[in-house]
């Protein structure tokens, strides 16, 4: 269950003002992740706009948002889809659900992925 106060630190993370977003679907229409997620971009910002962060923080679309910034870069409203991706992400890390667990990476993984890509990676998942 997420607090109103963890709400309220979600919006104060992101810096954004999701209420601007007027559903036009212009993010999830040029976002090259949207065949893989379960919610769309512009979906996740609805959840988030009517207060029902659980459904939010419950979809895969927070770990697979790539933070490529093409829908920001298509918004009319200047939203920064990106932002609330990683305020979500974070809130749920500040509550303990980490997403990997570092420990249960495939040897392979350790051996052969760039070290960049393994940080980089562990700072978003853990
Ligand atoms: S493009 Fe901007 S205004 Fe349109 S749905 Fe996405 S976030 Fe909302
Ligand atoms: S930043 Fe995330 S939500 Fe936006 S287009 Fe890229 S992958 Fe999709």
């Amino acid at each position: 269950m997420v607090s109103s106060e963890n709400r309220r630190k979600l919006l104060d993370i992101s810096g954004e003002d999701v209420t601007s977003c007027y559903q036009c679907g212009k993010c999830s229409a040029g976002c090259a992740m949207a065949a893989m997620m379960d919610l769309l971009p512009h979906q996740v910002i609805r959840l988030v706009q009517l207060g029902q962060v659980e459904e939010a923080l419950a979809s895969r679309t927070i770990w697979l948002c790539a933070s490529c910034l093409a829908c920001s870069a298509r918004c009319p409203r200047g939203v920064s889809l990106p932002n609330v991706m990683e305020s979500l992400r974070v809130t749920l890390l500040r509550l303990g659900g980490r997403h990997l667990d570092p420990v249960r990476l495939p040897a392979d993984v350790l051996e052969n992925a760039p070290e960049q890509a393994l940080v980089a990676g562990l700072r978003k998942y853990t």
